[in-house]
Order: C-alpha cells, then sequence, then structure tokens
C-alpha cells in the first residue's frame, strides 16, 4: 500500500489521527482536514515524522464549497486518490425535547452531509482510477440507541444505509465501500461526558475496557488492504463486545 494516496477528514485528534498515523506507518500519504488550522498543521507534522508526506488543510466537510477546496487540494498535491476515511464528526447531545433545530442540522450536516460530499467528490476520481477504498465512521449508538443522542444516533444509522447504497453503485468500478461503528473509544468527544455516564458504559462492556483510536485504525487497515478486497457495504462492529451485529 506504500505510496497510495488518502484523506482522513478530521484527521486533526482522536480517531481520526490514530487512522492517519496508522496509514502514514504504511508509507501511504496522507491529507488530513479539521476545523482548527494549527492543531491540524501540528497534526500533519507529528503524522509526516512516520515517514510519508502529510498535509494538513482547514476544511468544514458540511460546506460544500470547502469539499470542492479540498479536492482541488487532492489534485494539486496527489493527482490521485486512492483512500477516503469519512470521520470527521460531532455530538450535540440533548433530551429530544430540547433539542434544537439549529443542534439538529449541526449534526446532521457534519456527519451525513459531509459524508456525502466527500464521497461524491472522491467518488469522481476513484471510478476514473477504477479502484478506491472508502471507510465510514458510524457508531454503536446506530444499532442500540441512546436517550440523549437521538440526533447523533440518527446521523450515524443514516451513514448505514449510505454505505451500503454507493457500495452496491460501484461494486463492478473497483471501489469498495464500508463502515465501522465503534462502541465507546476514549477521544476528547468521549471525554466530555460526565464520570457517572461513563462508569454506566464501561460496566455495559463485556471485555471491561475502553477502546482506544488504534483499535479503530488497525481495522481501517483491514478494510483498505487487498486482504479485504471481496468485502464491501458491510459494517464491522469494534466494541469489545458492547453490541453483536
Ligand atoms: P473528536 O471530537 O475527538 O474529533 C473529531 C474530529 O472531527 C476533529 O478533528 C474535528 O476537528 C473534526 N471535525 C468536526 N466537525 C468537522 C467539520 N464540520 N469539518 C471537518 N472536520 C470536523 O472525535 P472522535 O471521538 O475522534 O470521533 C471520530 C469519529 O468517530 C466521529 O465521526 C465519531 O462520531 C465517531 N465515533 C466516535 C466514538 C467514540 O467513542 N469516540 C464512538 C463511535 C463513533
Amino acid at each position: 500500500m506504500k505510496g497510495q494516496k488518502a484523506i482522513v477528514t478530521g484527521g486533526t485528534r482522536g480517531i481520526g489521527k490514530a487512522i492517519a498515523m496508522a496509514l502514514a506507518e504504511q508509507g501511504i500519504d496522507v491529507i488530513i482536514t479539521g476545523l482548527n488550522e494549527e492543531r491540524a498543521n501540528s497534526a500533519a507534522a507529528e503524522i509526516a515524522s512516520k515517514g510519508s508526506t502529510c498535509h494538513a488543510l482547514r476544511a468544514d466537510v458540511s460546506k460544500a464549497k470547502d469539499v470542492e477546496e479540498l479536492f482541488k487540494f487532492v489534485t494539486k498535491h496527489f493527482e490521485r486518490l486512492d483512500i477516503l476515511i469519512n470521520n470527521a464528526g460531532i455530538t450535540k447531545d440533548n433530551l429530544l425535547l430540547r433539542v434544537k433545530e439549529e443542534d439538529w442540522d449541526a449534526v446532521i450536516n457534519t456527519n451525513m452531509k459531509g459524508t456525502y460530499l466527500c464521497t461524491q467528490e472522491a467518488i469522481k476520481m476513484m471510478a476514473r482510477q477504477k479502484y478506491g477504498r472508502i471507510v465510514n465512521l458510524s457508531s454503536v449508538v446506530a444499532y442500540i440507541g441512546n436517550p440523549g443522542q437521538t440526533i447523533y444516533s440518527a446521523s450515524k444509522a443514516g451513514i448505514i444505509g449510505f454505505t451500503r447504497s454507493v457500495a452496491l453503485e460501484y461494486a463492478k468500478r473497483g471501489i469498495t465501500v464500508n463502515a465501522i461503528a465503534p462502541g465507546f473509544i476514549k477521544t476528547d468527544m468521549t471525554d466530555r461526558i460526565p464520570e457517572k455516564i461513563k462508569e454506566q458504559i464501561l460496566s455495559m462492556i463485556p471485555m471491561g475496557t475502553y477502546g482506544t483510536g488504534k483499535d479503530i485504525a488497525k481495522t481501517v487497515l483491514f478494510l483498505i488492504s487487498p486482504d479485504s478486497s471481496y468485502i464491501t457495504g458491510q459494517v464491522i462492529h469494534v466494541n469489545g463486545g458492547m453490541f453483536l451485529g
């Protein structure tokens, strides 16, 4: 896989950064995107220290204009694209009756519309090449639900339907499209959860530990490798036994 070209959206921290690091360790050149330019640049320097090229770009995946710029950046620096990891995601948690319309729009636009916009642009390049690997980040809550996460779980369930349909549209074109549904992974996103709720979540994990970004990164490495070339439209659950798909 050395020399392949990848985008990891939201690759500036957490799971996305762990994925970008793992790709770089394989000699894959990476573009990471995020909302904070300074953080993106410092993450890119760290990722590049693994020996491959890493560029950072501030791009909001929920904005078509930013995604267009991102793919111009890809053409300029890489000319081709082998791998797209749709990782950028946010939560705006609240009980249904307290959910505000702007929170609904923000989460759906980042998690779902962002995945659609990036995939649509990537597919144009991948279809020409007759090769591509797309991995979308869903979540265990798409399957089991979670009080207070109505918008987030809707967005992550939507990603699964999207993944399956794109996989079918491009199955004959050398492009595989799969999703990963992580359970509870320790990152900035989950650090915000109150300790009491974290303890409750831990009690729901049969393996008794939280997952790490590396657990997700290793699954991504499998899904982009030749070992998984006959796998498309699937969801891989990485959750310590929290939900059995
Ligand atoms: P995080 O909050 O630590 O990082 C999210 C990243 O996405 C950041 O780099 C941020 O800059 C970027 N981002 C947010 N909005 C963006 C936008 N509009 N445009 C571009 N980039 C944007 O989150 P994480 O825990 O590393 O989660 C990564 C992905 O995995 C998300 O899609 C999340 O929903 C999913 N996930 C996480 C967990 C978990 O337990 N941490 C579980 C299931 C699924």
